[in-house]
């Protein structure tokens, strides 16, 4: 018998866990004043660190000592309060400790009877998510957490692929997607075989919102020659602009054509938590699945994305292998929920311990509070927009992202965002509109306040 491994004992857990944990803490206290995009060159990182891996183990404390040496120069912080680029990812304190206890736990959920709990659990809060967010009757009871958009969306094409006739029907089959949409949408369908030349990009409005008479007329086009069209994905609330696909009209387009129809509200749906939101739910009650990420918007940290099917049976046979080792009384009983069967993965992990602590952590009022601040200072920051002729409006504001450019141009645009930037203060990211380049201010952090936009919005100014 050789050594026996260095495991922590509860008690040295205890030990070590607390300084972990106030690590943590300290972390968070000194976030606003951190750089927020970090500096580093590439290689900076790597070169801090031992060339081998260490052949005995080492004392926890040095490895503690090396976050602040060697990871946190090396950060862009994305929970720092100045951080109003791409979409936000929101930590909470809720939701940091219920991943740590789920790592204790250690429990691996991809079947009821491999912890029934888990599946109980995650069963339960998205339905009360459903409820929350008012989505239609047809995906209550029919949630399942994901790791990311991207997965879901692609679960949500392997369905559709299924229910028109599976990887058979796969020559014939194309897609519909708006010129918007997220560039997971692309990549879902070229994974499930839906070669780019079957995906049709629809036109968009003025305001970025797919054009279901370009939808209808490109879908009868490909019917004429004897194609399937088996599939439309909108977005509610694209990456650009936050624009939203008029989801009603498309689904009664994709149902005449026997095509499913996903709606992807990856940012913008933790908003529907507010009554007074509830249009970005207009017309899902034609849609057969449906995303959005708490890992977002909604408190929750990476990874969470949130995914309902009306039509589970399409998902779980499109997913389903069940080999001999997994054979248990309950699965073929029928009376209960598979995860394993709603996703690509096998194993899962107890992610929904992290909606159950935020859901009772903030409750829905609390949820509800965090997404109004972030709405009314997006529509402040809109109205300061608009009265600086040194700037334009590019798209409305419909959550809590502003789009704007520099009226002088190209150049003056990315100077701001570069000077912005380069200030540690703020970090800004910038897409393309119409060929020229804007900048994307997305309000949503879990620590920012109204004055860190008043911040940005001064360091814009100067910059201007
Ligand atoms: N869909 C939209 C509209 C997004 O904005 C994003 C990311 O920002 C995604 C999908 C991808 O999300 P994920 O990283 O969870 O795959």
């Amino acid at each position: 018998m050789g050594q026996r491994p260095n495991h922590m004992d509860p008690d040295e857990f205890r030990r070590q866990g607390y300084k972990a944990v106030d690590w943590l803490a300290d972390y968070m206290a000194r976030l606003d004043d951190l750089p927020v995009k970090t500096p580093v060159e590439p290689g900076d990182v790597r070169a801090k660190l031992a060339v081998s891996a260490p052949k005995h183990g080492e004392e926890f404390s040095a490895v503690l000592a090396d976050l602040d040496r060697v990871i946190v120069p090396g950060l862009t912080h994305w929970q720092a309060p100045g951080f109003f680029a791409y979409f936000p990812a929101n930590a909470s304190g809720p939701a940091t400790l219920a991943d740590l206890v789920s790592s204790g736990l250690g429990t691996q959920g991809m079947m009821w009877d491999t912890s029934p709990a888990v599946t109980e659990l995650e069963q339960h809060v998205l339905d009360w998510l459903a409820v929350e967010l008012d989505l239609p009757e047809r995906f209550r009871g029919n949630g399942v957490i994901q790791d990311s958009a991207s997965s879901s969306t692609l679960c949500a094409v392997l369905a559709a692929r299924h229910r028109a006739g599976g990887i058979e029907a796969l020559p014939t089959l194309v897609a519909y997607t708006s010129e918007q949409a997220h560039s997971s949408v692309i990549k879902g369908l070229r994974v499930a075989g839906i070669p780019d030349d079957r995906i049709r990009i629809i036109a968009t409005t003025p305001e970025y919102a797919m054009r279901a008479d370009h939808l209808a007329y490109e879908i009868v086009q490909d019917r004429k020659h004897g194609l399937t069209p088996f599939m439309v994905i909108a977005t509610v609330g694209t990456t650009s602009t936050t624009a939203i696909d008029p989801v009603g009209e498309l689904g009664w387009v994709a149902a005449n054509f026997d095509a499913w129809l996903h709606v992807d509200a990856a940012f913008a749906g933790t908003a529907s938590l507010c009554p007074e939101m509830r249009f970005l739910n207009a017309g899902l009650e034609s849609a057969d699945s449906y995303v959005f990420n708490p890992h977002k918007w909604m408190l929750t940290n990476l990874d969470c994305s949130a995914f309902f099917v009306a039509d589970r049976a399409s998902l779980n046979n499109a997913l389903s292998i069940t080999p001999e080792y997994l054979h248990n009384p309950a699965s073929e009983a029928g009376t209960v929920v598979d995860y394993r069967d709603w996703q690509v993965p096998l194993g899962r992990r107890f992610r929904a311990l992290k909606l159950w602590f935020v859901i009772r952590h903030y409750g829905v009022e609390g949820l509800r509070a965090h997404i109004r601040r972030h709405l009314a200072w997006a529509a402040e920051l809109t109205d300061w927009v608009k009265a600086d002729d040194r700037f334009e409006l590019v798209a409305p504001t419909v959550v809590s992202l502003v789009s704007f450019r520099h009226a002088g141009g190209d150049t003056a645009t990315r100077r701001v965002l570069d000077t912005v930037n380069q200030s540690g203060r703020a970090y800004l990211t910038a897409t393309t509109l119409n060929g020229q380049p804007t900048l994307r201010v997305a309000i949503g952090g879990t620590r920012t306040e109204r004055h860190h936009v008043e911040e940005l919005w001064s360091l814009i100014q100067s910059a201007a």
